[in-house]
């Protein structure tokens, strides 16, 4: 398969050619389209896979950047993910003119509240400093249409459980839900049951 042939938005595939991809991964070729078709999906893979990209392209494609609201969250286990996924994002986003920030602990709140109130399309963070700004509300939830849960084994594994629950009750219902993870433990299975309607599964 190729890029071309999911019928992606001009200037999204234009920053996939610029950023230096040819041709799409196993997981990409697999993901991408069915993502973008709105329905649940599972993706078991590693890192080194493609895997950021693959729901990074999705996301793009999903959201209208026509309109300033945030239409995509990413949750991640650690800051450096968090930050990592954002300039993917910006890069392959780059002449979709996208806006996207990392909304992590560890750095200055008012910083978030800044670049939040200015409109960001895609916010790529971690639980914690994501919840506290959902919170305060500065982050408006209500035109979320995708969350992906990052190295969700990773996620619920250190403790985040709580409030990735908490965070998906502020999701309007019907938000579709993606999950990559390299392992489907326990509590990655119980999240999809929760959080997931028919999930399509896609093992890499
Ligand atoms: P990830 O699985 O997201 O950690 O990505 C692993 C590495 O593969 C990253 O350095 C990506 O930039 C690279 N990569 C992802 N997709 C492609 C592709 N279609 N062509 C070439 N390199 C890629």
């Amino acid at each position: 398969g190729s890029f071309e042939e999911m019928n992606l938005k001009e200037d999204l595939l234009k920053g996939i050619y610029s950023y230096g991809f040819e041709a799409p991964s196993a997981i990409q070729s697999r993901a991408i389209m069915q993502i973008i078709s709105g329905r649940d999906t599972i993706a078991q893979a590693q890192s080194g896979t493609g895997k950021t990209a693959t729901f990074s392209i999705a996301m793009l494609q999903t959201i209208d950047i026509n309109k300033k609201d945030t239409q995509a969250l990413v949750l991640s286990p650690t800051r450096e993910l968090a930050i990592q996924i954002q300039d993917v994002i910006k890069s392959l986003g780059d002449y979709m003119n996208v806006k996207c920030h990392a909304c992590t602990g560890g750095r200055a709140v008012g910083n978030d509240m800044k670049s939040l109130n200015k409109g960001q399309h895609i916010v790529s963070g971690t639980p914690g400093r994501v919840l506290d700004m959902i919170n305060r509300r500065v982050l408006n939830t209500r035109h979320i249409k995708i969350l992906v849960m990052d190295e969700a084994d990773e996620l619920l594994g250190k403790g985040f459980q709580d409030q990735i629950y908490e965070i998906y009750k502020f999701l309007p219902p019907g938000a579709q839900v993606v999950v990559v993870s390299a392992t489907v433990p326990h509590s990655v299975l119980a999240v999809t049951r929760k959080f997931m309607n028919n999930p399509v599964k896609i093992l890499v």
